[in-house]
């Protein structure tokens, strides 16, 4: 019979009822410490004091409305993003997926508005995951997640990753934009080089491309700084963010330039549950956490001991392991072994990692780890590995 529960996971049999932190408590009392942050989201750790606080508070208040209202917890989360981005505005969605839709949607329009309205193909790359709407799954493409869902909405089409002369090729006064993640997150923790990411906005402005940033996985503080695009210097027109903005309240967003966004106006899209006062109250409260300077040096640090301590991981385990790769606290160990073999035998060791694509591990631990925890974290990889080899 047929799993009351569309079977379209493969789940591990674990469940949780409890967390604190860094720590997440199964159903049998076995305490997993969580490196998978419920995939880089629960960027403040479980059941973090501030944010339950934040919910309960607006809990008691009112939980939805609709917005045909104004809705002032979601002007101060707007407030707070323009305020701490290039953005001059925010529209509010609750997944990473539907922040995607709207990013296309407003590159369309804004080629439609422009006067131009065949102008639509938008150049994505190999590897890259933007969600699992009909619309994401034609931008990244990937075999896995098209076969059977033909046919795909038209209008993209992906270039090797990190490959800037194939860019140079495909990217002509007729692109519409070029999508893409800083540090791709699925397809195995792969940063694009600083100065390809300058170059790209150096092409996007000479074509008069927009430049849509995917920061879903690799924002709110991940990588180190608020959004990984600052490494760089630059700046997008459009950015999608997800995940952790909502410290693991369901909430997404996308921030854009006046100019990208000015043909959105009234009418030109929606959401009934987008921007909702639970949601914004939450991730108001992660973003006055997670979008200051000494939070943001301790991640720093944090991320500079937990790599050091991971090449001594890679090199006591040569077989099991290829090299550490990433950025801040969005970190991956590039394997010999299957991925999936690692999260496996850390579950025995009562730690919990995430794979990805390109044979990487990923770590993506709450961005308050401890260094205690940290320390915890790798003793227990270590004996995985080791578990690997016997
Ligand atoms: C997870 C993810 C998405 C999709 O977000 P959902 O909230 O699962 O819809 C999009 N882009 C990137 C880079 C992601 O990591």
């Amino acid at each position: 019979m047929m799993s009351h529960v569309l079977p379209t996971y493969n789940r591990a049999p674990i469940s949780f009822e409890k967390g604190e932190g860094a720590w997440a408590i199964a159903t049998d009392g076995t305490r997993y410490l969580d490196l998978g942050s419920g995939i880089a989201v629960n960027v403040l750790g479980h059941a973090n004091p501030d944010l339950v606080a934040a919910l309960t508070e607006q809990a008691g208040r009112i939980w939805h409305v609709s917005n045909l209202y104004q809705i002032p917890q979601q002007e101060r989360l707007a407030d707070l993003l323009v305020d701490k981005t290039f953005a001059d505005t925010v529209f509010f969605t609750n997944s990473g997926t539907e922040a995607a839709e709207l990013a296309i949607k407003m590159v369309r329009k804004y080629w439609d508005h422009a006067g131009d309205p065949d102008r639509i193909e938008i150049l994505t790359f190999e590897g890259a995951f933007h969600g699992r709407s009909t619309g994401a799954i034609a931008a990244a493409a990937s075999d896995k997640m098209v076969k059977g869902f033909g046919p795909l909405m038209p209008g993209f089409r992906q270039l090797p990753w990190g490959d800037m002369e194939a860019l140079k090729q495909a990217i002509t006064k007729t692109t519409a934009a070029v999508m893409l993640e800083p540090v791709q997150g699925e397809g195995g923790i792969r940063p694009i080089a600083d100065e390809d990411l300058r170059q790209i906005r150096a092409l996007c402005d000479s074509a008069g491309a927009l430049l849509v940033l995917d920061e879903v996985q690799c924002g709110v503080g991940r990588t180190g700084r608020l959004f990984a695009h600052e490494y760089a210097g630059i700046v997008p027109d459009i950015m999608m963010v997800a995940k952790g903005i909502g410290g693991g309240f369901p909430l997404g967003a996308v921030l854009a330039t006046e100019n990208a966004a000015k043909a959105m106006v009234a009418g030109t899209h929606g959401s009934t549950y987008g921007g909702n006062p639970l949601a914004c109250a939450v991730g108001a409260r992660v973003m006055e956490i997670v979008a200051d300077d000494a939070f943001l040096a301790e991640v720093n640090r944090k991320a500079a001991l937990f790599r050091q301590k991971l090449e001594g991981l890679v090199a006591a385990h040569p077989d099991v392991f290829e090299g550490v790769r990433g950025q801040g606290l969005m970190l991956g160990l590039k394997c010999k072994a299957a991925p999936a073999d690692l999260v496996k035998a850390g579950y025995a060791q009562e730690i919990l990692t995430v794979p990805a694509a390109d044979s990487t591990l990923r770590l993506l631990p709450p961005l308050n780890i401890g260094d205690d925890e940290i320390a915890e974290a790798v003793e227990r990889l270590d004996r995985a590995a080791a578990s690997l080899n016997g």
